[in-house]
């Protein structure tokens, strides 16, 4: 089954609002198999609109339109699809109950356009506003499917959701097979290198489908198969993510659609870890992403923003002459990342202590160039690890990848410690 989706409204030519809807549309129409080949966008214009459907239902089995069904002349969308396959409009009793209601209940006078956000397209179903006025509609012409939505998110999303949805399972959609979907993340590798890996595998697999996609700094694999039952799609999916995972064990951190802090906070729990953190350049943004994971109260102990010389010093310990002085390593270095890292985890008396220091710009500290940073990650009677990256970006790439490194760092040190590996 082939889609294609219609977004009406001339603010939307004008750039003056984003075509949100036909995102949210494609997200929903690929969870339920159907292919998106084409999205147009069309202003408030009879003819031009006509055309649009007419060669939107050339080239597709569903037409969804959204927008131009409020109740001024430039709302066109259920005039110009009735037109076109030769049918007329109505009433429809309950939309208009629903519309006077709404104005009697504030009382508000109701003008005589009002009443076009009850039409519906004769031998259609209508399709009840929850959240709004104007009524949508579903119907099949000649084979093809067409559905008409409201162009306000807030009511197109549970309208779609709600009503057209389950029309469009109950009439289009009898034979297609349900799509079932596995999210696989990955860190500390980028899209392109993923792909890579994966190469043989995608050339090669037409079912389950492979889609690797980027976001955020993390990579996302969505795998996907449609079958009869949940059971033997799960079967089809399992087999194809041991394949995956073991061309990329060392990256994958999940499968399922987990951030690498939670994937963290979860294994860490389980194993009865604590941790703590000292942060320079960060300045706090690694604890922020730690703590915003439900239930990191049992593993995150607390740390400390260090972010001068002398609170280094003072809070954590750091020798002063490794700070300053001709021959100091400085701030940003691996010595100090090393004694930071130490030091809290020992005044927290934690598994682990994390560090960041290093330069965010935009200028450069202590003759050293931005991006440079120093990552450490002391465990309780094992080597310190410090990490050197030499990060590009502005300052808040720096920090922001800063961050994710040090997360995959720690994620890659909790999968290879021992209570792990014997288990
Ligand atoms: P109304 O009853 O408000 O006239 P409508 O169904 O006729 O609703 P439009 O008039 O086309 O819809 O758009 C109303 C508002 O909905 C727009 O001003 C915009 O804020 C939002 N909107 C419309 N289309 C889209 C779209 N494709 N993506 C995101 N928002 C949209």
């Amino acid at each position: 089954m082939k889609a294609e989706i219609i977004a009406v409204g001339t603010e939307l030519l004008l750039g003056q609002i984003v075509n949100t809807n036909a995102q949210f549309l494609s997200v929903e129409l690929a969870t339920l198999g159907i292919d998106v080949y084409f999205q147009s966008v069309v202003g408030d214009n009879m003819t031009r609109l006509q055309e649009s459907i007419q060669l939107a239902s050339q080239r597709a089995d569903i037409v969804l339109l959204t927008g131009g069904i409020g109740p001024t002349q430039d709302d066109l969308t259920k005039d110009a699809l009735a037109a076109l396959l030769g049918r007329k409009l109505h009433i429809d009793r309950l939309a208009m109950d629903h519309v006077a209601k709404f104005f009697a209940k504030r009382d508000v006078h109701m003008t005589e356009n009002n009443r076009r956000q009850a039409l519906v397209i004769d031998g259609s179903t209508p399709l009840a506003n929850a959240t709004g006025l104007a009524v949508g509609n579903a119907l099949s012409h000649e084979g093809k499917y067409y559905i008409i939505l409201p162009g306000p998110p807030k009511e197109m999303a549970p309208m779609f959701q709600e009503q057209a949805k389950p029309w469009l399972l109950q009439h289009a959609l009898t034979d297609e097979m349900p799509i079932y979907s596995k999210m696989l993340k990955f860190a500390g590798i980028g899209e392109s290198l993923l792909e890579d890996r994966l190469l043989d595998l995608i050339q090669n697999q037409s079912d389950p489908t492979i889609a690797p996609y980027a976001k955020e700094g993390e990579v996302t694999v969505r795998i996907s198969t449609k079958a009869p039952s949940e059971q033997e799609a799960m079967n089809k999916l399992h087999e194809l993510e041991k394949q995956i995972q073991s061309l990329l064990s060392e990256h994958m951190y999940a499968n399922g659609d987990i951030t690498i802090e939670k994937a963290i906070v979860d294994l860490m729990t389980d194993q009865g870890m604590t941790l703590s953190a000292a942060e320079s350049c960060t300045g706090g943004l690694l604890m922020e992403r730690i703590t915003s994971v439900p239930g990191s109260a049992t593993v995150f102990e607390g740390g400390i923003v260090c972010y001068s010389n002398q609170m280094k010093e003072k809070l954590l310990n750091v020798p002063h002459d490794l700070l300053e002085g001709d021959d100091a390593p400085g701030a940003v270095s691996a010595e100090v990342a090393q004694v930071l890292a130490e030091q809290v985890r020992m005044i927290t008396d934690t598994d682990f202590g994390l560090a960041i220091t290093g330069v965010a710009g935009p200028a450069y500290s202590e003759r050293k160039p931005v991006g440079l940073v120093y990552i450490a990650i002391a465990e309780r009677d094992k080597k310190t690890e410090v990490f050197e990256l030499n990060l590009i970006g502005n300052r808040e790439t720096i920090r922001v990848r800063t961050v994710k490194s040090l997360l995959y760092r720690l994620w890659r040190t909790i999968m290879q410690s021992d209570k792990l590996q014997t288990r």
